[in-house]
């Protein structure tokens, strides 16, 4: 594995990195707290191809590999200091683009993809259900085989962009005697499909721009083209669009890091408390080090999961491994550095404060800590 970064990366770093930081960071904080989510700086990103990174470029992608992608979504999280808006991004590019970019119909494909990366429709990926988050095997929601289709009946909760979503990459039990293994099919529902309804918006403690409700599913009809893949795939293609979301997403993290941990360092340099620079104590200098350090191990875990993702059949046990340290490490970096700007951390104005609630956000999506160190211990034969 090599990680040296080409010419031509550096270019889509530095141009993803120059785009975000001049035009996604306005009103963050008031946005934050009414919990907007900006259409146009959503438009912006699309425009910018963040939407489409990894999509083949035939439909309107950027046609990225996953570790470009992942040294994108690098970017994307150093410039950008909207969470919520990083998180909507991903949330549609990993868990429901990339799953149609492979398992499509050519149909579905020409039709769906070009307006996905685009960013003109928005993608929600409806799995969880109120009785069933971290075991989905457990799922109610039912595709009943009708003439010419299915039927579709059920409720799912907590989808990042549900309120806001076009088209729905939408799961349910197509096979209750096969279970979740060969029992469960994919299925793409727009969201103006008679009976699909956004049923309860949430209020969450962080990612506030991002928007997440609940899905209602009354009788919706959805011809059998709709299908992603093949009838009873559903699992592979969830496993599988968890593998790119747990991989992929955290590399927004590890440019997040970034930026709070050279902030800080400024701040130790010139904050001065008793004389000296508060950097010069040794309390302070090595909660810098420590957040250094959890940095550079995050971004190499983050590159090597995204290569898996395309050449190695550890990919899932690499997704997990690298979801579970850079989602616990982001956490901690944004307490510590919440810390080192003291009082000041604490309020609203300075911006710290909304990095611990976003933050703690990772280590519940795309399956909790607990669900990733399962997985983990599995691949491990216990
Ligand atoms: C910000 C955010 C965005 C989300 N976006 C989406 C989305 O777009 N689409 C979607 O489908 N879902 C989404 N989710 C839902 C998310 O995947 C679930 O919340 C998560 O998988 C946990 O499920 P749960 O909330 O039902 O908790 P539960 O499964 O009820 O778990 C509760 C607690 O028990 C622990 N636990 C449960 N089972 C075990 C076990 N077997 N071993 C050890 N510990 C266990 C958990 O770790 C947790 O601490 C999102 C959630 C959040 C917070």
């Amino acid at each position: 594995m090599d990680f040296s970064v080409s010419s031509e990366q550096r270019e889509i770093i530095e141009a993803i990195k120059r785009f975000a930081t001049r035009e996604l960071n306005q009103d963050v904080i008031s946005r934050d707290k009414d919990q907007i989510f900006d259409r146009k700086l959503w438009d912006k990103c699309g425009e910018m191809g963040l939407t489409g990174l990894a999509i083949d470029s035939e439909y309107g992608g950027m046609g990225y590999d996953a570790v470009t992608t992942s040294m994108a979504l690098e970017a994307f999280g150093y410039g950008c200091h909207d969470n919520g808006l990083v998180f909507s991004v991903c949330a549609h590019l990993l868990a429901c683009t990339v799953p149609i970019n492979k398992h499509g119909s050519q149909k579905q494909k020409n039709e769906i993809l070009p307006d996905l990366c685009s960013g003109k429709y928005i993608a929600v990926n409806a799995m969880t259900e109120p009785d069933t988050g971290s075991n989905p095997f457990a799922m109610k929601s039912t595709a009943k085989a009708v003439e010419g289709g299915y039927l579709l009946n059920g409720t799912k909760i907590f989808s990042t962009n549900g309120p806001i979503a076009d088209i729905a990459l939408v799961y349910a039990m197509t096979d209750k005697d096969k279970g979740f293994h060969g029992g469960i099919s994919a299925f793409l529902v727009k969201s103006d499909t008679p009976g699909f309804e956004v049923g309860q918006k949430f209020e969450k403690m962080g990612l506030r721009t991002s928007p997440i409700g609940e899905l209602v599913f009354n009788d919706v009809f959805v011809p059998a083209d709709a299908m992603l893949g093949a009838v009873g795939g559903g699992a592979r293609i969830f496993s599988e669009s968890m593998d790119w979301e747990r991989a992929c997403l955290v590399s927004a993290h590890v440019g997040t890091m970034q930026r709070l941990l050279e902030g800080a360092i400024s701040y130790a340099r010139t904050r001065v408390q008793g004389g000296q620079a508060i950097g010069k104590n040794q309390a302070v200098s090595h909660r810098l080090a420590s957040m250094r350090t959890r940095i550079e191990a995050s971004r190499l875990m983050a590159l090597s999961a995204a290569w898996a993702l395309e050449n190695s059949r550890m990919a899932s046990i690499n997704a997990s491994m690298t979801k579970l340290f850079i989602s616990e490490a982001y956490q901690q970096t944004a307490m510590d550095n919440l810390q080192i700007y003291g009082g000041n951390g604490f309020m609203v104005e300075c911006e710290h404060e909304r990095y611990v609630r976003d933050s703690t956000g990772c280590t519940i999506y795309s399956g909790t800590s607990d669900i990733q160190r399962n997985i983990i211990a599995g691949w491990l034969g216990l």
